[in-house]
Protein backbone atom coordinates (compact mmCIF):
# COMPACT_ATOMS: atom_id res chain seq x y z
CA UNK A 1 0.00 0.00 0.00
CA UNK A 2 0.90 3.00 -0.71
CA UNK A 3 1.86 5.43 1.94
CA UNK A 4 1.28 9.22 1.34
CA UNK A 5 4.61 11.38 1.58
CA UNK A 6 4.08 14.96 3.25
CA UNK A 7 5.83 17.63 0.92
CA UNK A 8 7.31 20.72 2.62
CA UNK A 9 4.21 23.02 1.46
CA UNK A 10 1.63 20.26 3.74
CA UNK A 11 0.37 19.05 0.37
CA UNK A 12 0.26 15.54 0.46
CA UNK A 13 1.65 13.47 -2.57
CA UNK A 14 -0.91 10.59 -4.14
CA UNK A 15 -3.74 11.87 -2.43
CA UNK A 16 -5.54 11.94 -5.87
CA UNK A 17 -3.98 9.46 -7.30
CA UNK A 18 -3.19 6.60 -5.10
CA UNK A 19 -2.81 4.36 -8.28
CA UNK A 20 0.93 5.51 -9.05
CA UNK A 21 3.05 3.61 -11.24
CA UNK A 22 5.00 2.25 -8.24
CA UNK A 23 2.15 0.40 -7.62
CA UNK A 24 1.22 -1.16 -10.95
CA UNK A 25 5.01 -2.55 -11.35
CA UNK A 26 5.83 -6.25 -12.45
CA UNK A 27 7.35 -7.26 -9.10
CA UNK A 28 4.14 -6.16 -6.57
CA UNK A 29 0.66 -6.50 -6.09
CA UNK A 30 -1.61 -2.96 -7.50
CA UNK A 31 -4.21 -2.69 -4.36
CA UNK A 32 -6.10 -0.56 -6.58
CA UNK A 33 -6.06 -2.93 -9.47
CA UNK A 34 -7.69 -5.57 -6.92
CA UNK A 35 -10.06 -2.68 -5.11
CA UNK A 36 -11.30 -2.07 -9.07
CA UNK A 37 -11.54 -5.49 -9.99
CA UNK A 38 -13.64 -6.39 -6.85
CA UNK A 39 -15.70 -3.33 -7.32
CA UNK A 40 -17.10 -4.38 -10.68
CA UNK A 41 -17.04 -7.90 -10.36
CA UNK A 42 -18.82 -7.95 -7.07
CA UNK A 43 -21.41 -4.64 -8.16
CA UNK A 44 -24.58 -5.14 -7.74
CA UNK A 45 -25.04 -4.17 -11.11
CA UNK A 46 -23.45 -7.85 -12.07
CA UNK A 47 -26.71 -9.29 -10.06
CA UNK A 48 -24.20 -12.35 -8.55
CA UNK A 49 -23.32 -13.39 -11.91
CA UNK A 50 -24.97 -16.54 -11.86
CA UNK A 51 -24.05 -19.32 -13.75
CA UNK A 52 -24.86 -19.15 -17.58
CA UNK A 53 -26.45 -15.90 -17.44
CA UNK A 54 -25.85 -12.96 -18.91
CA UNK A 55 -24.18 -11.86 -16.34
CA UNK A 56 -21.34 -14.24 -16.22
CA UNK A 57 -20.91 -13.19 -19.55
CA UNK A 58 -20.32 -9.67 -18.66
CA UNK A 59 -17.84 -10.56 -16.12
CA UNK A 60 -15.77 -13.00 -18.83
CA UNK A 61 -16.46 -10.09 -21.19
CA UNK A 62 -15.07 -7.40 -18.57
CA UNK A 63 -11.83 -10.13 -17.60
CA UNK A 64 -11.10 -10.56 -21.40
CA UNK A 65 -10.17 -6.50 -21.75
CA UNK A 66 -8.36 -6.67 -19.00
CA UNK A 67 -6.60 -9.32 -20.48
CA UNK A 68 -6.25 -7.81 -23.97
CA UNK A 69 -4.98 -4.77 -22.09
CA UNK A 70 -1.94 -6.15 -19.94
CA UNK A 71 -1.28 -7.91 -23.97
CA UNK A 72 -2.38 -11.51 -22.86
CA UNK A 73 -3.35 -13.37 -25.77
CA UNK A 74 -6.35 -14.99 -26.67
CA UNK A 75 -6.39 -18.69 -26.54
CA UNK A 76 -9.45 -19.96 -26.06
CA UNK A 77 -11.02 -22.36 -28.58
CA UNK A 78 -11.92 -20.77 -31.76
CA UNK A 79 -9.31 -17.95 -31.49
CA UNK A 80 -10.79 -15.11 -29.25
CA UNK A 81 -10.89 -14.54 -25.25
CA UNK A 82 -14.33 -16.26 -24.62
CA UNK A 83 -15.08 -19.97 -24.68
CA UNK A 84 -18.60 -21.33 -24.99
CA UNK A 85 -19.39 -24.35 -23.36
CA UNK A 86 -22.84 -26.42 -23.02
CA UNK A 87 -24.36 -27.02 -19.74
CA UNK A 88 -27.74 -28.20 -17.92
CA UNK A 89 -29.33 -24.45 -18.23
CA UNK A 90 -28.18 -23.56 -21.58
CA UNK A 91 -24.46 -22.38 -22.16
CA UNK A 92 -21.72 -21.07 -19.96
CA UNK A 93 -18.89 -19.16 -21.09
CA UNK A 94 -15.33 -19.43 -20.02
CA UNK A 95 -12.50 -17.00 -20.45
CA UNK A 96 -9.25 -18.03 -21.75
CA UNK A 97 -5.74 -16.34 -22.32
CA UNK A 98 -2.04 -16.71 -22.85
CA UNK A 99 1.26 -15.31 -22.52
CA UNK A 100 3.78 -17.17 -24.30
CA UNK A 101 7.28 -17.68 -23.04
CA UNK A 102 10.19 -18.02 -24.37
CA UNK A 103 10.42 -21.67 -25.09
CA UNK A 104 7.52 -22.88 -27.25
CA UNK A 105 8.82 -26.47 -26.73
CA UNK A 106 8.56 -26.64 -22.62
CA UNK A 107 5.90 -27.47 -20.49
CA UNK A 108 3.70 -24.75 -19.23
CA UNK A 109 1.44 -23.54 -16.27
CA UNK A 110 -2.22 -22.57 -15.79
CA UNK A 111 -3.40 -20.25 -13.77
CA UNK A 112 -7.30 -20.61 -12.55
CA UNK A 113 -10.61 -19.15 -11.17
CA UNK A 114 -14.09 -19.33 -11.57
CA UNK A 115 -16.10 -16.17 -12.66
CA UNK A 116 -19.78 -17.42 -12.42
CA UNK A 117 -21.51 -17.56 -8.40
CA UNK A 118 -25.01 -17.84 -7.48
CA UNK A 119 -27.29 -14.66 -8.80
CA UNK A 120 -30.17 -13.19 -7.36
CA UNK A 121 -32.54 -15.64 -5.14
CA UNK A 122 -35.50 -13.89 -4.11
CA UNK A 123 -36.79 -16.87 -2.05
CA UNK A 124 -33.36 -17.12 -0.09
CA UNK A 125 -32.95 -13.32 0.52
CA UNK A 126 -30.30 -12.57 4.32
CA UNK A 127 -31.51 -9.42 5.57
CA UNK A 128 -33.40 -8.38 2.93
CA UNK A 129 -30.79 -8.93 0.09
CA UNK A 130 -31.15 -11.27 -2.99
CA UNK A 131 -27.87 -10.88 -4.44
CA UNK A 132 -25.40 -13.15 -4.06
CA UNK A 133 -22.56 -10.97 -4.90
CA UNK A 134 -19.73 -13.39 -4.26
CA UNK A 135 -16.81 -10.90 -3.38
CA UNK A 136 -15.00 -13.56 -2.33
CA UNK A 137 -16.41 -16.46 -3.93
CA UNK A 138 -14.81 -16.28 -6.34
CA UNK A 139 -14.30 -12.81 -7.36
CA UNK A 140 -11.01 -12.81 -4.87
CA UNK A 141 -10.06 -15.18 -7.06
CA UNK A 142 -10.92 -14.13 -10.50
CA UNK A 143 -9.00 -10.42 -9.15
CA UNK A 144 -5.61 -13.06 -8.32
CA UNK A 145 -5.21 -14.17 -11.56
CA UNK A 146 -5.58 -11.04 -13.61
CA UNK A 147 -3.25 -9.96 -10.82
CA UNK A 148 -0.92 -12.08 -11.63
CA UNK A 149 -1.51 -11.90 -15.37
CA UNK A 150 -0.68 -8.25 -15.11
CA UNK A 151 2.21 -8.67 -13.41
CA UNK A 152 4.07 -11.29 -15.08
CA UNK A 153 2.74 -9.62 -18.78
CA UNK A 154 4.60 -6.19 -17.22
CA UNK A 155 8.06 -8.22 -16.48
CA UNK A 156 10.29 -9.74 -18.55
CA UNK A 157 8.75 -12.42 -20.81
CA UNK A 158 9.48 -15.98 -18.98
CA UNK A 159 10.61 -19.15 -19.69
CA UNK A 160 8.07 -21.28 -19.51
CA UNK A 161 4.39 -19.77 -21.28
CA UNK A 162 1.06 -19.38 -18.57
CA UNK A 163 -2.32 -19.63 -19.50
CA UNK A 164 -5.33 -17.90 -17.33
CA UNK A 165 -8.65 -19.67 -17.59
CA UNK A 166 -11.70 -18.32 -15.71
CA UNK A 167 -14.33 -20.88 -15.56
CA UNK A 168 -18.12 -20.33 -16.20
CA UNK A 169 -20.16 -22.60 -14.19
CA UNK A 170 -18.42 -23.56 -11.23
CA UNK A 171 -21.44 -23.53 -8.76
CA UNK A 172 -23.18 -25.33 -11.22
CA UNK A 173 -21.14 -28.61 -11.75
CA UNK A 174 -18.12 -27.03 -12.84
CA UNK A 175 -19.35 -27.11 -17.08
CA UNK A 176 -16.37 -24.39 -17.52
CA UNK A 177 -14.00 -26.36 -16.63
CA UNK A 178 -14.80 -29.78 -17.60
CA UNK A 179 -14.93 -28.31 -21.14
CA UNK A 180 -11.68 -26.73 -20.60
CA UNK A 181 -9.98 -30.27 -19.82
CA UNK A 182 -11.90 -31.36 -23.05
CA UNK A 183 -10.45 -28.95 -25.19
CA UNK A 184 -7.72 -27.79 -23.88
CA UNK A 185 -5.41 -25.09 -25.55
CA UNK A 186 -2.36 -26.87 -25.28
CA UNK A 187 -2.50 -30.61 -24.43
CA UNK A 188 -3.09 -32.31 -20.61
CA UNK A 189 0.31 -33.63 -20.69
CA UNK A 190 1.87 -30.45 -21.06
CA UNK A 191 0.52 -28.62 -18.55
CA UNK A 192 2.75 -29.00 -15.83
CA UNK A 193 0.82 -27.51 -13.08
CA UNK A 194 -2.68 -25.58 -12.10
CA UNK A 195 -3.07 -23.43 -9.18
CA UNK A 196 -6.82 -22.55 -8.77
CA UNK A 197 -7.33 -19.47 -6.73
CA UNK A 198 -10.30 -19.74 -4.93
CA UNK A 199 -11.94 -17.14 -2.18
CA UNK A 200 -8.69 -15.58 -1.00
CA UNK A 201 -10.30 -12.30 0.08
CA UNK A 202 -11.48 -12.94 3.96
CA UNK A 203 -8.60 -14.42 6.46
CA UNK A 204 -8.00 -17.57 7.98
CA UNK A 205 -7.25 -17.60 11.93
CA UNK A 206 -6.17 -20.79 11.58
CA UNK A 207 -2.73 -19.72 9.61
CA UNK A 208 -0.72 -16.83 10.33
CA UNK A 209 -1.96 -13.34 9.01
CA UNK A 210 -1.95 -12.21 5.35
CA UNK A 211 -1.35 -16.34 4.48
CA UNK A 212 -2.70 -18.32 1.95
CA UNK A 213 -3.25 -22.48 2.24
CA UNK A 214 -2.83 -25.22 -0.35
CA UNK A 215 -5.77 -27.64 -0.81
CA UNK A 216 -3.72 -30.99 -1.45
CA UNK A 217 -0.81 -29.65 0.38
CA UNK A 218 1.24 -32.99 0.72
CA UNK A 219 -0.28 -34.99 -2.68
CA UNK A 220 2.26 -33.33 -4.55
CA UNK A 221 5.99 -30.87 -4.19
CA UNK A 222 4.40 -27.76 -5.21
CA UNK A 223 3.18 -25.95 -2.37
CA UNK A 224 6.75 -26.80 -0.77
CA UNK A 225 8.43 -25.45 -3.77
CA UNK A 226 6.45 -21.82 -3.97
CA UNK A 227 6.67 -21.47 -0.28
CA UNK A 228 10.32 -22.21 -0.37
CA UNK A 229 10.51 -19.00 -3.05
CA UNK A 230 8.67 -16.88 -0.38
CA UNK A 231 5.04 -17.13 -1.57
CA UNK A 232 2.98 -17.05 1.74
CA UNK A 233 1.53 -20.41 1.86
CA UNK A 234 0.66 -23.24 3.73
CA UNK A 235 -0.53 -26.43 4.01
CA UNK A 236 -4.79 -26.64 4.36
CA UNK A 237 -5.65 -26.50 7.80
CA UNK A 238 -9.05 -28.36 7.46
CA UNK A 239 -8.45 -31.18 5.45
CA UNK A 240 -11.92 -32.60 6.89
CA UNK A 241 -13.47 -30.90 4.63
CA UNK A 242 -11.93 -31.91 1.51
CA UNK A 243 -11.56 -28.72 -0.29
CA UNK A 244 -9.04 -30.27 -2.78
CA UNK A 245 -12.32 -31.85 -4.38
CA UNK A 246 -14.39 -29.16 -4.11
CA UNK A 247 -12.78 -26.62 -6.26
CA UNK A 248 -12.33 -26.75 -10.48
CA UNK A 249 -8.68 -27.97 -9.58
CA UNK A 250 -10.74 -31.17 -9.26
CA UNK A 251 -11.09 -31.70 -12.95
CA UNK A 252 -7.77 -30.97 -14.54
CA UNK A 253 -6.58 -33.02 -11.41
CA UNK A 254 -8.43 -36.05 -12.05
CA UNK A 255 -6.73 -36.00 -15.68
CA UNK A 256 -3.81 -35.91 -13.93
CA UNK A 257 -2.68 -32.49 -14.07
CA UNK A 258 -0.80 -31.38 -10.75
CA UNK A 259 -4.00 -29.07 -9.91
CA UNK A 260 -4.27 -27.56 -5.88
CA UNK A 261 -6.15 -24.86 -5.11
CA UNK A 262 -4.87 -21.16 -3.16
CA UNK A 263 -7.32 -20.31 -0.10
CA UNK A 264 -7.80 -18.74 2.71
CA UNK A 265 -11.16 -19.45 3.66
CA UNK A 266 -11.47 -19.20 7.73
CA UNK A 267 -15.14 -21.44 7.25
CA UNK A 268 -16.94 -17.58 7.82
CA UNK A 269 -20.54 -17.73 7.90
CA UNK A 270 -21.07 -14.98 4.98
CA UNK A 271 -20.31 -18.23 2.44
CA UNK A 272 -22.74 -18.85 0.12
CA UNK A 273 -24.86 -15.80 1.88
CA UNK A 274 -25.53 -12.14 0.30
CA UNK A 275 -23.14 -10.88 2.60
CA UNK A 276 -20.43 -12.54 0.56
CA UNK A 277 -20.05 -8.75 -0.26
CA UNK A 278 -17.94 -5.64 -0.79
CA UNK A 279 -18.07 -4.90 2.56
CA UNK A 280 -16.72 -8.01 3.69
CA UNK A 281 -13.46 -8.09 1.94
CA UNK A 282 -9.99 -7.81 3.37
CA UNK A 283 -8.26 -5.94 0.52
CA UNK A 284 -5.20 -5.48 3.09
CA UNK A 285 -5.17 -9.67 3.06
CA UNK A 286 -5.22 -9.80 -0.85
CA UNK A 287 -2.88 -7.70 -1.78
CA UNK A 288 -0.34 -8.94 0.22
CA UNK A 289 -0.94 -12.35 -0.48
CA UNK A 290 -1.00 -11.68 -4.26
CA UNK A 291 1.97 -10.12 -3.93
CA UNK A 292 3.89 -12.44 -2.12
CA UNK A 293 2.52 -15.23 -5.25
CA UNK A 294 3.90 -13.01 -8.16
CA UNK A 295 7.63 -13.96 -7.16
CA UNK A 296 7.68 -17.75 -7.27
CA UNK A 297 5.15 -17.63 -10.11
CA UNK A 298 7.70 -16.38 -12.03
CA UNK A 299 10.52 -18.14 -10.45
CA UNK A 300 8.75 -21.25 -11.30
CA UNK A 301 7.99 -20.24 -14.92
CA UNK A 302 11.86 -19.70 -15.55
CA UNK A 303 13.14 -22.59 -13.87
CA UNK A 304 12.96 -25.79 -15.03
CA UNK A 305 11.16 -27.21 -12.12
CA UNK A 306 8.44 -30.36 -12.68
CA UNK A 307 6.27 -30.99 -9.75
CA UNK A 308 5.07 -34.40 -9.08
CA UNK A 309 2.51 -36.09 -7.26
CA UNK A 310 3.62 -37.74 -3.95
CA UNK A 311 2.99 -41.98 -3.32
CA UNK A 312 -0.96 -41.83 -3.40
CA UNK A 313 -1.17 -38.20 -3.85
CA UNK A 314 -3.21 -38.22 -7.49
CA UNK A 315 -6.59 -38.66 -7.09
CA UNK A 316 -8.25 -41.41 -9.32
CA UNK A 317 -10.43 -40.08 -11.81
CA UNK A 318 -14.41 -40.67 -11.92
CA UNK A 319 -15.23 -38.46 -8.81
CA UNK A 320 -14.06 -41.09 -5.98
CA UNK A 321 -12.42 -38.07 -4.70
ZN1 LIG B 1 -15.99 -20.86 -5.43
Amino acid sequence: MLVPILLAGGVVAGAQRPATSSSTNAASACRACIQAHEDFLASDALQGRGSGTRYEKIAATYIASELEAYGIKPAAEGGGYLETASSPRGATTSVVGELPGTDASATVLLLTAHLDHLGVVPQRPYHGDDIYNGANDDASGCTAVLEMARALAAGPQPKRSVYFAFFGSEEDGGWGARHFVAHPPVPLAHIFANIEFEMIGWPDPKVPPHTLWLTGWSRSNLGPELAKDGARLVADPHPAQKFFCRSDNIHLAEAGVIAQTVSSFGMQPMYHRPDDDLAHLDIDLMTTAIGSMIGPVRHLLDSSFVPAWNAGGRPRPGGHC
